[in-house]
């Protein structure tokens, strides 16, 4: 969905005319501004798609009542985790710490999802899960993951059906970076995916340039 916060000049001017006499046809806009009706459709059409307007045919244009706030609100609750997911970086609960340490490097990402050999959810591992055993004087390549991980079931997870306004709220209140996206299954959770901090401040950015 297209939306603009900024409104130029002719389309504040467009939304006065109709929150003062809607519903009003195209065409007496046109007339009130003394333009003709083709060049007035970009802007109709910019508004309707903003949700400042609606359009009901026959009757003409009205205006929503929604400010400028409220369809930012009303777009917001519309992004769903699957919109903005990123791959999942799994690792399997046997591997060493070591192994981990140079997965999250190579694969550029700050937290890692730990598996069983069934591929289900079983830990979670972030940057300071790692950074902690390395202050120990133990050695890496022999201490498995599974010892030092976020367990199941204490893993905060999501749907990719889920919203991202929700998910957001989550990494807050549990202070944590990212969170991952699963599938229930009967036997367990399989890891569909990652959603990060990263991702939604992606989204934030994207719902200021309009681009939904
Ligand atoms: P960092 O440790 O790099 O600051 P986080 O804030 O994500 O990264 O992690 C803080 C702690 O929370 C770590 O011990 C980590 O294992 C745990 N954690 C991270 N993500 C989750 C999650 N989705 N569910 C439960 N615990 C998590």
């Amino acid at each position: 969905m297209v939306r603009k916060i900024e409104l130029n000049k002719r389309q504040e001017q467009i939304l006065q005319i109709v929150k003062d006499n809607g519903p009003i046809t195209g065409e007496q806009i046109a007339e009130r501004l003394s333009l003709t009706r083709a060049t007035l459709r970009p802007d109709l059409a910019i508004l309707t798609m903003a949700g400042y307007l609606d359009a009901r045919p026959r009757v003409g244009y009205f205006y929503t009542g929604k400010s400028g706030t409220q369809l930012l609100t009303e777009n917001l609750k519309k992004i769903a985790v699957k919109d903005y997911q990123s791959i999942p970086v799994v690792v399997n609960e046997n591997v060493s710490v070591y192994d981990a340490v140079v997965t999250m490097f190579l694969e550029d990402v700050g937290t890692l999802f730990v598996v069983d050999s069934g591929s289900l959810l079983v830990g979670v591992l972030s940057r300071k899960d790692l950074l902690r055993a390395s202050i120990g004087k133990q050695e890496l390549t022999s201490i498995p993951v599974n010892i030092i991980m976020t367990r199941m079931p204490n893993i905060t997870m999501c749907m990719k059906d889920d919203l991202l306004i929700d998910v957001a709220k989550k990494l807050i209140e549990k202070q944590i970076d990212a969170l991952p996206i699963v599938k229930e299954t009967e036997k367990g959770f399989e890891v569909q995916g990652r959603i990060t901090k990263t991702n939604v401040t992606k989204a934030f950015v994207a719902l200021a340039d309009e681009d939904l």
